[in-house]
């Protein structure tokens, strides 16, 4: 007898021998250059918190005030009765940032991309998407229903190649690029894109979950890094990334924000981020035009970490982002590496087929504005001893 639930156990065994099994850590510490994993003190270079604002003290403050005014829950989704004035307060200053007419915000950049996607284009349309998008963008296309043409990645002369053999067989097109990729920390040429897009009358959209307090000035993103203000149509952001908190956002024209409003689906038919979270945001809001000393640190922090791997042998690929890819070529090798830093008390995390190409497999680290020297020279120290170690530098 077999039960009509067997399947599932025989596709998780099938996925514990491919290696594939998704084993997660626990951490019993707030995020930071220190965490407690498993039990064990380790120098964390796995999260996305850039700037250290997921424990950092205003924003920790800020959440505690407002749970005292506000409590806890949103109660119900923006459209009906979520929508409190912090929120509101968080979309002008985010807009303000940014320097676009409006932003709108959202649960998760997850569920903006899924909202902004599904509202601009249908079946009518037509999607030009870089081939190495994000999963929240390939999941948000196939929401809309528009067919969907991949171009080769941050390659603005295979997107062009594209638009014109589909020219005429389509209503509306748009087309969509992560920012910041974050494999590799390599950025897509947005100025070229514009060139094209513009030329042929496509909307242009960017996600710049890993460029939002990251990139451009005082972390205003990757459209200002390429000071194209006011001629990417929609900029899509996490606030749980360099924000340190939950929440998406989509800035742009006023027109745009209102349609969202309107007709998207994650806008209206999920609730609302909660109270503390958004308080939480405002002052990392505060923080970053208050200082660029955060963003500051974080890219001298970048800089000081890839230049000294590369001294002692390291292959650190493309990356021109505070995310520094250790190349290592095949995914056992990267996993041992891993495994052997996790024991020096360095967790950084193996990325193997299929996030990256067969051959590419590499340990990915994550730098922040957090790491004091000691801790970059530490961890530099172990990285050198398990490459000696392992074969992978002299
Ligand atoms: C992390 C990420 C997201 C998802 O953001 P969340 O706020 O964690 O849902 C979307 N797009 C890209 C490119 C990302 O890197």
């Amino acid at each position: 007898m077999t039960d009509r639930l067997d399947w599932i156990q025989k596709e998780l065994d099938g996925l514990k021998e491919a290696g594939l099994y998704n084993r997660i850590r626990t951490l019993s510490s707030p995020q930071g250059a220190w965490l407690v994993v498993d039990g064990k003190r380790v120098l964390n270079f796995c999260s996305n918190n850039y700037l250290g604002m997921a424990n950092n003290p205003r924003l920790v403050a800020a959440a505690k005030q407002a749970l005292d005014t506000y409590g806890v829950g949103p109660g119900a989704v923006r459209t009906i009765a979520g929508t409190m004035d912090l929120h509101l307060e968080l979309e002008r200053r985010l807009a303000a940032f940014k320097g676009v007419e409006a932003a709108i915000t959202f649960q998760s950049g997850f569920t903006a991309n899924l909202a902004a996607i599904a509202a601009l284009v249908t079946k009518d349309d037509i999607i030009f998407s870089d081939e190495l998008n994000h999963a929240s963008i390939i999941d948000g296309c196939r929401l809309s229903g528009a067919p969907t043409i991949r171009f080769a990645h941050a390659n603005p002369a295979d997107l062009e190649r594209v638009i014109v053999e589909h020219q005429g067989t389509y209503r509306r097109a748009l087309c969509i690029t992560d920012g910041v990729f974050s494999m590799d920390g390599d950025i897509a040429p947005l100025d070229k894109i514009y060139e094209i897009t513009s030329k042929h009358g496509i909307m242009l959209m960017v996600d710049d979950a890993h460029g939002e307090g990251v990139m451009g000035k005082g972390g205003r993103g990757i459209v200002d890094h390429f000071h194209l203000h006011g001629k990417v149509d929609i900029e899509v952001g996490t606030l749980s990334k360099a924000f340190g908190v939950v929440g998406g956002l989509v800035a742009g024209k006023a027109v745009i924000v209102d349609w969202l409003r309107q007709r998207g689906r994650p806008f209206l038919f999920s609730s609302a981020v909660t109270p503390p979270d958004v308080a939480a945001t405002i002052a990392a809001v505060d923080l970053l035009e208050e200082s660029t000393e955060l963003v500051d640190r974080l890219w001298s922090n970048a800089r000081y970490f890839k230049d000294e791997m590369k001294r002692l042998g390291f292959d650190t690929g493309q990356s021109v982002t505070p995310i520094t890819p250790v190349m290592l070529g095949e995914a056992p090798l990267a996993q041992q590496f891993s495994r052997e830093l996790f024991e020096e008390g360095v967790f950084a995390m193996p990325l193997g087929f299929p996030t990256v190409p067969r051959g590419k497999a590499r340990i990915r680290v994550m730098i922040s504005a957090v790491h004091a020297q000691a801790d970059l020279d530490q961890a530099l120290e172990k990285f050198a001893k398990v490459g000696r170690k392992l074969g992978v530098i002299a």
